[in-house]
């Protein structure tokens, strides 16, 4: 049995209060399959109007969530995740049609998007604050944990599960309906998880869902609306900061996680061969079109030139083709222009004095592909350094001892992750302290895991996602001052 049927143009519509409605002005927008271009469905996109009602939707469904029993709220998340489990492939070939990532990405996604409902099924449970004596003995401090509200998810294109999971799990677990508006290139996931929420049991109006090609309009509406308490997003730096300056206006509470720009740290004692191997699950993982996807190769000066050509053999080695084709490792980019920004982004280090190892060149269409593509040779002040890549380039810049490494390492303004390689144990916890990250890998490429806080310092945000910390997000401390 189907979960979503895209061949079903009610499905195609907006998701307020439990039903399915065009957009108030009929506005529509497409969406396409990056591997060909082809338009593969026409969704409603909602208008200030229709943020506004999906808000009023979620404010009226807040407070009977907000009474229902942490349990009873848990019991439905974890429904949700073996929902997901069951349908598992349908939600990867629909991730697939249209954000092109390849297949094997797609399962590895909706696998970790369901695991944060089962996280957050077993945290709902555990919002529990805590009661102390005043220090002059004259009061007790009762501290309870309270859902902040109705809250506003945004989401990006790159995860469309996974991205909606993180903050609907937490949300839900803490008793706070939501309003979810996901990207415009990715919103079909985001509407069959509409439908997997109300069949897991979740009441009307507790999970919205707005697709819009009009984010600017939505996000002032709902932001501007007297009952939203929450914004969580995820997406780049520059509309991170635009949404700041619109939750402002109504101090709305803030998570936000953003733009990367993570270093990858090789020392000459690591074991390179579980350096190289890190390395390609670091950087290539959704086709390197991810926010912890390591941008920058720093190795020390001894073994640069090896673990680069040790590099460029197993990138060149991945298949690329359309992500629907099992075989295929590496998909197309979301769209042609992110495709065509990585193509300038390699001419200019080009022209800046780097080597192409491996790759560096686009194919003729169709399909929005990028090779996978080693750099080295590079100077510290290379341009694409400075830039969060996206896409499948590493660039390979080299290191004289520790000191410098770190200096490499934090000359960003980002602080996502990090992934440090040594076989000098002290060493990885002192570098590990010393990189301005919100995450570091040591000696692993792959740090993602629902049960740990996941966020980034400096640029790269304000808050946690995932752990227990994902749940404080949603939840406000009130303090009662009590005599007994
Ligand atoms: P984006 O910032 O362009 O879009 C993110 C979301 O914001 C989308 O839903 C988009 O429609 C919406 N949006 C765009 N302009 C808006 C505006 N003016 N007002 C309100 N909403 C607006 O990002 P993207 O291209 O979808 O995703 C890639 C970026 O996301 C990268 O920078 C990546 O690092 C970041 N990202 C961060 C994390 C993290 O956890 N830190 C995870 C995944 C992606």
């Amino acid at each position: 049995m189907s979960l979503y049927d895209i061949t079903n143009p009610d499905l195609l519509n907006l998701h307020i209060n439990g039903g399915w409605r065009p957009a108030s002005d009929g506005a529509r927008f497409d969406v396409s399959d990056p591997a060909t271009g082809e338009v593969i469905a026409s969704v409603a996109s909602g208008s200030a109007d229709d943020a506004r009602a999906a808000v009023d939707a979620a404010a009226a469904a807040f407070p009977a969530w907000a009474a229902t029993a942490p349990r009873a709220r848990g019991e439905i998340l974890r429904r949700a995740f073996e929902l997901m489990i069951a349908y598992r492939d349908e939600l990867a070939e629909l991730i697939v049609r249209e954000s092109g990532k390849a297949w094997s990405d797609a399962q590895g996604e909706v696998t970790y998007a369901a695991e944060f409902f089962r996280w957050f099924s077993e945290e709902a449970v555990r919002a529990s604050g805590h009661v102390q004596t005043a220090p002059n003995g004259d009061k007790r401090i009762l501290t309870i944990l309270q859902p902040v509200g109705v809250s506003v998810l945004i989401t990006p294109w790159n995860f469309p599960a996974a991205m909606a999971t993180r903050k609907m799990g937490p949300a839900l677990a803490a008793g706070c309906p939501v309003v979810l508006k996901p990207a415009s290139d990715t919103p079909l996931t985001a509407l069959a998880l509409a439908v997997l929420m109300q069949e897991a049991g979740v009441p009307d109006g507790v999970v919205n869902v707005l697709p819009s090609r009009r984010s600017g309009e939505v996000a002032d509406a709902m932001l501007g609306h007297p009952a939203t308490r929450k914004l969580s997003f995820t997406g780049s730096t520059e509309v991170g900061r635009t949404l700041l300056e619109l939750a402002a206006r109504t101090v709305v509470n803030c998570s936000m996680e953003l733009g990367g720009n993570a270093p990858f740290v090789v020392f000459a004692d690591a074991d390179l061969d579980a350096a190289v191997e890190g390395a390609m699950v670091a950087k290539m993982r959704n086709g390197g079109e991810s926010c912890i996807a390591a941008n920058r190769f720093i190795v020390e000066a001894g073994v640069a030139e090896d673990f680069a050509s040790r590099l460029a053999a197993a990138m060149g080695a991945l298949t690329v083709g359309p992500g629907m084709d099992r075989s295929s490792q590496v998909g197309p980019m979301i769209n042609a222009r992110a495709a065509d920004d990585i193509a300038g982004m390699v001419e200019a280090s080009v022209r800046a004095g780097a080597s192409v190892l491996v790759g560096g060149q686009r194919p003729e269409g169709p399909g929005a592909y990028y090779p996978p593509t080693v750099l080295s040779g590079l100077s510290g002040d290379d341009p694409i350094l400075g830039i969060e890549i996206f896409g499948p380039v590493a660039p390979v810049v080299a290191f004289d001892d520790e000191e410098q490494a770190v200096a490499l390492a934090n000359a960003t303004p980002f602080g996502l992750a990090a992934y440090v390689y040594t076989g000098d144990l002290a060493r990885a916890l002192r570098v590990s302290e010393r990189i301005d990250a919100g995450m570091v890998g040591v000696n692993r490429g792959f740090i993602s895991d629902p049960a740990a806080p996941f966020g980034g310092v400096k640029q790269s945000g304000l808050g946690r996602e995932g752990g227990h910390e994902g749940l404080l997000e949603f939840l406000e401390a009130k303090y009662i001052a009590v005599d007994w």
